[in-house]
């Protein structure tokens, strides 16, 4: 138990976006936190400079190459932090007893088990790692509710949909109409749909507005991060599929809105930094300086929406496809998409291929509903045969 007054954090995924835009907000107030473990899957330097100016307790690397490298260069830089290795480690890390707050910034399904281990442990879990959600569904939920845990969202739609609801989330069912869960469009919001099969990874990772991971970044681009957003607002708040809907808003002003069943709508506003939610997270229900710049009203020309393009964007689908389909079937299109968009980084596979992997993945894989971790990690592990398969296929 932390006796502390400053908050114990754990940061999964420290070295990424996520984890730096955390720090950053975090060295804004020494005061009211303390930073009790970090981890990162590759980068040694990386982990050793924040290493060096948060004082970690731990530190925890992917493989025994990574950890004992570090080991050695916190060793002759004289930093007490200990160095842990993989999976068991994370788990670790994110259910220590003396950690009030866990930052999960880790990409992709690789962050679930240390994410069911906070939520099972009841600590305040913040939550970037959208697709451990997607992946987790109704047992990541049933965690956090059996583990008395406070799930806080940090993925921009979904602070913003938080921060429109009352605080008591027993009223949500009987007061919210509809989800209109807003997205920018990505980079190729106005390309011309048939020039997608040349599209580069650096294009794709170029988006107008958010600097993020390269893994979101093409997500984005095909629109199949706000498909996971959709996913994960259906686990969030606890809606129908049908009650959320998509509105492409360019400006990336408007986070994302509820509309109440009065009519009424409540949107959150903001400049596009991920301090913000960020900030929201750690300090819910209070409210903390975040470095983000301010709106300006006086400048700001005009809001626009549109309805996004079908075929310009056909992974969106997928996400009502998936909810509709058997327990664990989000779980299959994640992981299509995980080995989708790496190929497509690898330059092992074309841009408008990665639809047609996820498609044929859901189509080859039907789930039976998983009961267990290891069950969603069986079910993750075929789903990625099956997607290297057809987009083996696809390449020849
Ligand atoms: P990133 O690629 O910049 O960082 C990922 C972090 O996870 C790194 O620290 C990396 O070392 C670690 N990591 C990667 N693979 C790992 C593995 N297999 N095991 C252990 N650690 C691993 O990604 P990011 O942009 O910071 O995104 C992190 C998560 O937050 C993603 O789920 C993303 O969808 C979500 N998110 C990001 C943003 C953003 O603005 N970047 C916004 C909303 C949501
Ligand atoms: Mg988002």
């Amino acid at each position: 138990m932390n006796m502390s007054l400053r908050q114990r954090l754990t940061i999964l995924g420290s070295t990424g976006s996520i984890g730096v835009s955390t720090l950053d907000v975090v060295a804004r107030h020494s005061d009211r936190f303390e930073v009790f473990a970090l981890s990162a899957a590759t980068r040694v330097d990386d982990l050793l400079a924040q290493c060096a100016r948060f004082r970690p307790r731990y530190a925890v690397m992917s493989s025994d190459a990574h950890a004992a490298q570090l080991a050695d260069l916190l060793r002759r830089n004289d930093l007490p932090t200990q160095v842990l290795r993989g999976p068991d480690a994370l788990e670790a890390i994110a259910a220590h007893d003396e950690v009030d707050a866990v930052m999960a910034a880790i990409v992709g399904a690789a962050g679930l088990s240390p994410c069911l281990a906070a939520a099972r442990a009841g600590k305040r879990l913040l939550l970037a790692n959208k697709e451990a959600l997607v992946v987790g569904g109704e047992l990541f939920m049933s965690a956090v509710q059996q583990g008395g845990a406070t799930l806080l969202p940090i993925d921009s739609e979904h602070s913003a949909i938080f921060q429109s609801l009352p605080e008591d989330a027993s009223t949500w069912a009987r007061r919210i109409d509809k989800i209109l869960l807003t997205a920018s469009g990505g980079p190729f919001r106005t390309r011309d749909p048939s020039t997608m099969h040349s599209v580069t990874p650096k294009e794709a990772c170029a988006h107008p507005n958010w600097v993020m991971g390269r893994k979101i970044s093409v997500d984005s681009a095909t629109m199949m991060n706000k498909a996971l957003e959709v996913i994960e607002a259906r686990f969030l708040f606890g809606v129908r599929p049908e009650q959320i809907e998509v509105v492409i808003h360019p400006q990336s002003v408007i986070h994302s809105m509820v509309q109440f069943t009065d009519a009424s709508v409540i949107a959150q506003l903001g400049t596009p930094d991920m301090r913000v939610p960020i900030s929201c997270g750690l300090a819910w229900p209070e409210r903390l300086e975040s470095g983000a710049a301010r709106l300006d009203f006086r400048t700001m020309a005009s809001l626009t929406f549109e309805v996004p393009d079908k075929r310009r964007f056909p992974g969106l689908e997928l996400a009502w496809q998936a909810m509709r389909a058997a327990p664990g079937t989000t779980a299959v299109l994640n992981a299509a998409n995980e080995v989708a968009v790496e190929r497509f980084l690898d330059e092992r596979l074309r841009f408008d291929h990665i639809h047609a992997v996820n498609l044929e993945t859901l189509q080859a894989v039907l789930p039976s509903k998983p009961q267990s971790l290891a069950d969603l990690l069986d079910l993750d592990a075929r789903a990625r045969r099956a997607a290297h398969s057809a987009a083996d296929r696809l390449a020849t």
